[in-house]
């Protein structure tokens, strides 16, 4: 007797395309000027750093999408995208 194959699934694209889907917060490192403003608006994205330069050191949460606009919007220099 043949053995039944097992059945095929499609393979699952949601996580792929909820990947695509995620936000990248990037801080342009020619641009920023150190300022902190991003750091005081939100100290659990940003960081500046021992280089006067602000780093990013937790990626976009859609919960905090009002903070983080507002530190884009803050910034000075325009060194803040989410893209
Ligand atoms: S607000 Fe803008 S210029 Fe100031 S530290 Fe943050 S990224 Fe740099």
């Amino acid at each position: 007797m043949p053995k039944k194959d097992k059945p095929h699934f499609a393979q699952a694209t949601r996580g792929a395309d909820a990947k695509m889907a995620k936000k990248k917060i990037v801080v342009d490192a020619d641009t920023c000027i150190g300022c902190g403003t991003c750091e005081g608006i939100a100290p659990e994205y940003f960081k500046v750093g021992d280089d006067g330069i602000s780093e990013v050191i937790k990626q976009y949460d859609e919960k905090d999408k009002d903070i983080i606009e507002d530190a884009v919007d803050s910034c000075p220099s325009q060194a803040i995208t989410v893209k």
